[in-house]
């Protein structure tokens, strides 16, 4: 039994939190009939694949047998057939820094290498195993497999490898949207996801499997821009936070915001390209393109609303601007304002003062919200019988609901008792007067 992939090579570029994944030369029902005899908890849906999950020590493991020399390669999709030796195994893998192996019952086994995996994982090189036009055309998955893990680890491409990937880039459309998906998603949540968006360009996959971007490429800009749209968007994607419940639609937002931008270009009197309306353009495209993707239905509707959003610039100064601006977003101002930051990033102005400005009134205007829930006249019964030295009686609950529906439209902060006794004085004057006046 040999420990392989990702986690071994994780253990060794010291990058943790990685479940294990391990390759015998025992067939799956061997592996299956082992663990059932042991009663450890079992998964077999892998099993006609050749892999048997299993739960050890709390953690969700994969046995593999190995793989044999199956591929004919052409477009039937390949039977799989199994393997007896771990060197076979190795050389049906994708990637050197993949093509690891350490024998997993010997403890202080050395680690097995056959490709230069561990010198390409010093050097930061993603390459393939073996011929790379015929491994991309064997499973055109490893394409976009090896652009995720330069993104993910800040790697480079080997120019043999980036040429078979560009080779074989247009097979790309043979794969399912799932598996497209699941690789294009981890590309642009990483942390190099800029590059692997350029790469994703580079290779010519971009008109592929993102057929609605590709007018991005070349959209020239105003003199506010140091970039062309596409150039502004991977830097946007870059930028942004990815961070807090909602981080997965935040990158999406970033991809996307602008991608009405090219359908809507026009040149302005005073000769500036413009993009008039392009939020409201990109936001009715969002949807029809996410869904083709098959993204989670809850994460396509913020991505639509933040796209929707992005160019709205409420003036942090005034109240009711803020509050109309907090109104549309159903809570999601802190998603909106990461992806502002991160679209101004690439300005050639820095915005920072002005988001800054608008994150505090937008904390405010929530904080004071928060209040107004529990909105409560800032003057008691006790108080205004004090104040006006009156016999308690229905006048009390008449100012007090006033005062509690000042607090609720925002006209009267909570808690604020001097602003309250002046407006209760003035109540009260009135109310004298039309007494006086029936008399
Ligand atoms: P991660 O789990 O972080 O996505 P990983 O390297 O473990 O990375 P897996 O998809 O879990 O990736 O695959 C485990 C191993 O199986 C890989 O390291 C690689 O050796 C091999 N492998 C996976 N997919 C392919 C493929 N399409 N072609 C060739 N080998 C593959
Ligand atoms: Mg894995």
């Amino acid at each position: 039994m040999w420990a392989v992939g990702g986690a071994l090579r994780d253990e060794l570029l010291a990058r943790g939190g990685h479940d294990e994944d391990f390759a015998t030369d025992a067939l799956p029902d061997e592996v299956e009939e082992v663990g059932r005899s042991l009663g450890v908890p079992l998964v077999t849906v892998g099993k006609r694949f050749g892999t048997i999950g299993v739960l050890l020590d709390g953690r969700w493991t994969e046995i593999t047998t190995f793989r044999g020399d199956s591929y004919e390669g052409g477009t039937r999709w390949p039977d799989v057939t199994f393997g007896s030796t771990i060197e076979e195994d190795l050389a049906r893998r994708d990637f050197t820094v993949n093509a690891l192996a350490r024998e997993a019952t010997t403890p202080g086994s050395a680690i097995l290498d056959l490709f230069g995996g561990r010198e390409d994982l010093a050097a930061g090189i993603i390459r393939a195993v073996g011929e790379p036009a015929r491994r991309f055309r064997e499973d055109p998955l490893r394409i976009l497999r090896g652009l995720r893990f330069a993104a993910q680890l800040g790697f480079e491409i080997e120019p043999g490898t980036l040429a078979g990937m560009r080779e074989t880039a247009p097979l790309l459309a043979s794969l399912s949207q799932e598996r497209i998906t699941t690789e294009l998603d981890k590309i642009v949540q990483a942390p190099w996801a800029g590059d692997g968006l350029e790469l994703v360009r580079e290779v010519g996959a971009l008109p592929i499997i993102l057929p609605e971007l590709a007018p991005m490429v070349g959209c020239e800009q105003n003199s506010f821009h140091q970039f062309d749209v596409w150039g502004h968007t991977v830097a946007t994607v870059q930028a942004v936070a990815k961070e807090g419940p909602d981080a997965r639609a935040r990158t999406w937002a970033a991809l996307l915001h602008d991608l009405g931008k090219p359908y809507v270009r026009h040149r302005k009197t005073n000769g500036e390209w413009g993009f008039y309306r392009h939020d409201a353009v990109g936001a009715e495209m969002v949807p029809v393109l996410l869904d083709r993707l098959r993204i989670a239905r809850k994460d396509v509707h913020l991505v639509t609303l933040l796209v929707r959003r992005h160019m709205d610039r409420p003036k942090p100064e005034d109240r009711r601007s803020v509050r109309r601006f907090l109104s549309k977003l159903g809570g999601h101002w802190e998603d909106l304002l990461a992806l502002k930051r991160a679209d101004n990033a690439s300005h050639t102005y820095d915005d920072e003062g002005y988001h800054a400005a608008l994150e505090a009134a937008c904390r405010r205007a929530v904080a004071e919200d928060a209040a107004a829930l529990r909105a409560e006249s800032p003057l008691s019964g006790d108080d205004l019988v004090a104040m006006f030295d009156r016999e308690p009686g229905p006048w009390i609950r008449v100012l007090k609901d006033r005062l509690s529906a000042m607090v609720l439209d925002g006209d009267l902060a909570p808690g604020d008792q001097d602003h309250a006794r002046r407006i209760a004085r003035g109540m009260m004057r009135e109310k004298r007067k039309e007494e006086r006046e029936k008399e």
